[in-house]
């Protein structure tokens, strides 16, 4: 049973499908006008956790993530480039897409880009305008009424009618928009230059909350499972979101509402606009993995503020090469024999690896908590390896052990990461001064293998040595 941290109802509840055995999941995508930072992608990692835990639980997922390819930002990055919008966001796009891939962050059914259903969204205003809960303003733009929609402040917890504030408000940038009747549709603008789109109402663009509405409705119905974000969508997003569906359809927009805390540098949001941000291509640059950098995102309760710091980094690096030895070996000791370890599965296996599994599973089902999952895969390890110093084991055992690491990896995505295992391509004359320094130090001539050391230096990696040889890494 899976349960999670409903923002609506504020209650703890059971994740259970509204039809068909899957959960219909939207999770609000990146504005593709630059390169997405790694406060972002602790929201996507987070979904991609969700998304993970959902079928871990033998239940389907099918996840819609929008990609906003037309607002203020975009337009203005190309036309400041004089570029197509179609042009300048395709680069960020694919960056985005590629950047998922080396966070091992499993893709999402459907990523509608909002230039793409610009009928749709316009046949969502018009039904709004017909109802009368939406109406033109003399700057041609259309505008959602607040006041005609009864339930507006329910997901924030805000009586609009009494104008208390509730607490998550208060706390995340409750000042970014103006409280009150929002933007459907924008009247094309001189600023706007090429782009915009005829609609009943003038030359235009759509709103930004009206893109997600329209887009998780064609995909998922006007009534779906689970809706996500980060903390700062909540409102006025994810609350606008509400009003512009509910009022359209006069139903339940979605069920359970999940929002993930921020990534914080020195205490702050990380954001574009504090300039406190780094891409996944900064901290990849810096040496670290895209293997890493999951294990930070992902080893923290989504609901708590996670501080960034390269202290972490360097921590998971370590943690990882712990988990890493011990499944080596474990590998090894199951004779590397992956269909036998398939088709025996974890129900054989030894009492502490069955423990841990039941331990691990209790964590992730009570609403996504990751810190309990980790402990219990620590557990194993530090238990594994007790059994792989002992005399008593037999492949068939080991098999079966390794097994529930893999069950543990459906939900963490970390311990087999396949495309991190290619690791950094090494160039061959790089190889060859490493390969003439191992012989160099096989013939314990240290002056030759503190010259290779340097020259390898020289040409931009760092080598260090340990017991299992030399190892390689880009500089930082
Ligand atoms: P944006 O491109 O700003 O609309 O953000 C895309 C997603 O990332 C949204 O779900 C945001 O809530 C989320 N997000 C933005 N900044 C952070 C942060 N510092 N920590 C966690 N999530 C964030
Ligand atoms: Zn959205």
């Amino acid at each position: 049973m899976m349960n999670v941290y409903n923002s609506l109802s504020r209650r703890m509840e059971e994740l259970k499908p509204l039809a068909d055995n899957t959960i219909r999941l939207y999770t609000c995508g990146p504005t593709v006008y630059n390169f997405a930072h790694i406060g972002n992608f602790r929201a996507y990692a987070f979904e991609d956790i969700l998304r993970r835990v959902v079928q871990f639980n033998g239940m389907k997922i099918k996840q819609v993530m929008n990609l906003t390819d037309v607002d203020d930002k975009t337009i203005r990055g190309a036309n400041a480039q004089g570029v197509a919008l179609t042009d300048y966001t395709k680069t960020y796009k694919d960056a985005f897409f590629a950047d998922l891939k080396k966070l091992n962050i499993q893709s999402a059914e459907v990523y509608p880009a909002a230039t793409d259903h610009i009928p749709e969204m316009i046949d969502l205003v018009s039904k709004l305008m017909a109802k009368g809960v939406a109406y033109q303003s003399d700057d041609k733009s259309v505008y959602f009424k607040v006041r005609e929609f009864p339930g507006y402040g329910k997901l924030a917890h805000i009586d609009f009618d009494h104008q208390q504030t509730g607490q998550r408000c208060a706390a995340d940038e409750y000042d970014k928009e103006n409280v009150g009747d929002f933007a459907l549709w924008k009247a094309w603008e001189p600023s706007d230059g090429p782009v915009g789109w005829e609609s009943p109402w003038g030359r235009g663009r759509p709103g930004w909350h009206i893109e997600c509405s329209a887009m998780s409705m064609k995909y998922l119905g006007e009534t779906f499972d689970l809706h996500t974000g980060g903390i700062d969508n909540l409102f006025p997003h994810h609350e606008n979101e509400i009003a512009q569906a509910e009022a359209a359809t006069g139903k339940e927009f979605v069920k359970t509402w999940m929002h993930c805390a921020h990534l914080r540098v020195n205490g702050e949001k990380m954001s574009k606009s504090a300039g406190n941000f780094f891409t996944l291509r900064d901290l990849i640059e810096k040496g670290y993995t895209g293997r890493e950098i999951r294990y930070v995102l992902i080893n923290a309760h989504y609901r708590t503020g996670l501080n960034f710091a390269f202290t972490a980094l360097d921590d998971a690096r370590k943690s990882l090469e712990k988990i890493d030895r011990c499944v080596e070996q474990l590998t090894k000791s199951a004779l590397g024999d992956t269909a036998a370890e398939a088709a025996r599965g974890t129900e054989g296996a030894p009492a502490f690896a069955q423990k841990a599994l039941e331990e691990f599973t209790a964590a992730v089902n009570d609403d996504l908590n990751l810190p309990r999952a980790f402990a219990a895969l620590f557990g194993l390890v530090r238990e594994t390896n007790g059994y792989l110093s002992q005399s008593s084991q037999s492949s068939q055992k080991s098999q079966s052990v390794l097994a529930v690491f893999r069950k543990m990896d459906e939900v963490l995505g970390i311990i087999f990461f396949e495309n991190e295992k290619a690791k950094v391509e090494i160039p061959a004359e790089i190889q060859a001064m490493l390969d003439e320094r191992a012989a160099a130090r096989a013939a314990k001539n240290w002056a030759e293998s503190d010259r290779l050391r340097d020259a390898i230096a020289a040409a931009g990696w760092v080598v260090k040595d340990s017991k299992e040889g030399q190892t390689l890494t880009p500089k930082a």
